[in-house]
């Protein structure tokens, strides 16, 4: 197998960062001294040499609410490689219409043939009737094995009351799973956007939208939930 050598790059070692070459056979690092014989060379000077990155969290493709995520699995995928991730976290939630395993189908679909790096899915189920239950251990049978649950986004759909979380909490607890939640308080929540500071957010995202047109959250760090809607950032304040 054919062997690398990467050399002049910034490299971070127990006791600091120096500059170090690095010498690769066989797709493992076997020296950081200079080998002049590598089939093929990367000169890195001033630039950090670092492993793939793991995002754990990003949303591509994925429907909150009644509104598309802007990012597709092609384009927040490519611009993940270009800033070093090679492995994804990204959701998969439940519409009400359809079965958490229909949405796990459906994202299937989409990934399929159009992702530049790896990608593990969070789920994010979102009806609990006895069906529900049984699709959920059938996916955690499967593999699945972490889970993100929303105190908010109440008209999207999403939302859990701690309540609630409680009773999902309780009947998960034997598996060994992890959970995320996105915890911003539903009733805080719904009492600001009753004021102002609604108006102050709506003309932060506008602004924000000027300067990256169509352009998504996580990477862009604005959420625009627009791709097959006219961009409408007040479109977000439907969610809660
Ligand atoms: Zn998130």
């Amino acid at each position: 197998m054919k062997s690398t050598l990467i050399k002049n790059g910034l490299v971070c070692f127990e006791d600091g960062i120096r500059q170090s070459d690095i010498y690769i056979e066989n797709r493992k690092i076997s020296s950081f001294n200079l080998q002049s014989n590598a089939d093929e060379i990367i000169d890195a000077k001033g630039f950090y040499v670092l492993p793939g990155m793991i995002d754990i969290h990003t949303h591509l493709d994925d429907v909150i609410g009644k509104y598309e995520l802007a990012d597709t699995y092609k384009s927040g995928s490519e611009i993940a490689v270009l800033n070093g991730i090679t492995t994804l976290f990204t959701f998969i939630t439940q519409r009400k219409d359809e079965s958490l395993k229909q949405g796990i189908e459906k994202a299937k679909e989409k990934v399929e043939g159009n992702s530049f790096c790896d990608y593990i899915w969070h789920l994010t189920p979102t009806s609990f009737d006895e069906n529900n239950w049984k699709e959920i251990f059938e996916c955690i049978e499967k593999g699945f094995k972490t889970f993100k649950f929303y105190t908010t986004y109440e008209k999207a759909g999403i939302y859990s009351s701690n309540k609630k979380l409680e009773k999902i909490f309780e009947k998960l607890k034997r598996y060994d799973l992890t959970f995320l939640v996105h915890c911003e308080d539903n009733d805080t929540i719904k009492k600001a956007l009753n004021k102002k500071i609604a108006e102050a957010v709506i003309r932060v995202r506008e602004a924000k939208v000027k300067l990256f047109p169509g352009y998504d959250g996580e990477y862009g760090k604005i959420q625009i939930f627009a791709r097959h809607n006219n961009i409408d950032v007040k479109s977000q304040l439907e969610m809660f």
